[in-house]
């Protein structure tokens, strides 16, 4: 063994405040050393109960343990208890969150149903009003919170920082003896407003454990920098963002980047990666990419994925990467059901690679995996199952017989 081995293991996780969220078999606990929690947010006008209800029905589904609903004004609290009322009659248990600005204390004063069917309420400090003759609306909220018993995200945000708290930095920064530049001041200024709001939220009496507090920055450096310091000075559970992270491959790295690095070094409890989807786009694949985040990082497992190669001139028909699509979409869609009756399916590995190259060696390591047979190879495709060579398959139907292969093997290793 290599004496100058790294270990590359993630630091143990951040001890914070466990935070119950939510009744009953859909309860989920954040912090408090609970697996990372995966959220999302729907994008449906939630006075639109049918869209809103399929949405966040849809994002539980495909694996959403937090689902967060906007409450912006009276038809959407309105709203709120009819969509908890057919969620329940669907059998999706799945926690709301209500996401409230500016209007929230009166909205949930306004409609106690709805203040009683939400499990969390995210506030943001900035701009339901923190500073003096605002501190009423947020103090409200606050004491909802406590008469109903529910959870409450303290969220801070970049982009609507306290501008009071800020400038008194900046003052502070100019007359120090080696001031910091600006950027500095700035994450200074939001980890202070973060951890302010907080405290003021106990001051009024919620409790620690009905805490989770997000100080969402849209830079990732940034965003690294605020929550390490959030961290070192708190022990309140921690919702992962980064807002206004962008659509596509953009929107993805840049989450995956900032939430890697925070979640390597302990920090977060929950997560939500922020992607603007394509119009008309599937809302899930955030939901997708958070789980894909926390299993390919080794926190946990969700589902099967599929390691394959990414091809190359020995591999000129399209035959390989159409079948590592088909069995990664096979996989996904059967989830639910297998779930429910193979325990542990979710550790399955499974390969597909494009030639004899990497092929053999990798299809060995997978639980069950195929090489295909790049351009100029004999036409045949050896099939391994824990190790072993147990097949080769041939022709037309390998993609439907690999198919099979995997689904018998499920049965058999995970069926009991
Ligand atoms: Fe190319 Fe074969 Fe390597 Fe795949 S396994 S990248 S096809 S050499």
């Amino acid at each position: 063994l290599c004496e100058t081995e790294i270990a590359a293991e993630p630091t143990p996780r951040r001890a914070s405040v466990a935070v119950r969220v939510g009744e009953g078999a859909g309860a989920v606990t954040v912090g408090g050393g609970a697996p990372v929690v995966v959220q999302s947010m729907t994008n449906t006008d939630t006075a639109d109960v049918d869209s809103t209800v399929q949405q966040v029905a849809a994002l539980a589904q495909a694996g959403s343990e937090l689902v967060r609903i906007t409450v912006d004004r009276d038809e959407a609290a309105a709203a709120v208890p009819k969509i908890r009322e057919k969620l329940e009659k669907m059998g999706v248990n799945v926690p709301l969150v209500g996401d409230f600005h500016y209007i929230g204390h009166k909205l949930l004063t306004d409609y106690p149903a709805c203040a009683e069917a939400l499990a969390k309420y995210r506030i943001n400090p900035g701009n339901v009003g923190f500073k003096e003759k605002k501190d009423t609306q947020f103090a409200s909220i606050v004491e909802l919170a406590i008469k109903h018993d529910k959870a409450v995200r303290i969220g801070a945000n970049w982009g609507s920082l306290d501008q009071d708290m800020l400038t008194e930095l900046m003052d502070e920064n100019s007359k120090a003896a080696k001031p910091v530049d600006a950027r500095a001041v700035m994450r200074e200024a939001m980890t202070r407003s973060a951890l302010l709001s907080a405290a003021r939220a106990e001051e009024i009496g919620l409790k620690r454990d009905r805490i989770i507090l997000s100080a969402k920055v849209s830079n990732v450096q940034d965003l690294v920098s605020v929550y390490r310091m959030v961290a070192a000075r708190s022990d309140y559970a921690l919702h992962l963002g980064l807002t206004e992270a962008g659509m596509g491959s953009k929107g993805i790295v840049a989450s995956s980047a900032a939430l890697g690095i925070l979640l390597q070094q302990g920090i977060g409890d929950t997560i939500r990666v922020s992607l603007t989807p394509q119009p008309g786009g599937d809302r899930t694949l955030e939901v997708q990419v958070a789980q894909e985040i926390l299993q390919t990082m080794g926190f946990r497992t969700f589902v099967p994925l599929v390691a394959a190669c990414p091809g190359c001139g020995r591999t000129t028909s399209t035959v390989f990467q159409e079948l590592a699509r088909d069995i990664q979409t096979m996989i996904r869609e059967r989830m639910p059901e297998w779930k429910k009756v193979y325990p542990g399916v979710e550790t399955l590995n499974v390969a597909v690679m494009g030639c004899i190259v990497n092929g053999p060696g990798e299809s060995k390591h997978a639980d069950i995996g195929i090489s295909l047979p790049g351009t100029g190879e004999t036409p045949a495709a050896p099939v391994f199952i824990d190790g072993k060579k147990v097949k080769t398959l041939r022709g037309e139907g390998i993609a439907r017989e690999f198919e099979k292969l995997v689904t018998d093997y499920v049965a058999q290793r995970f069926g009991g």
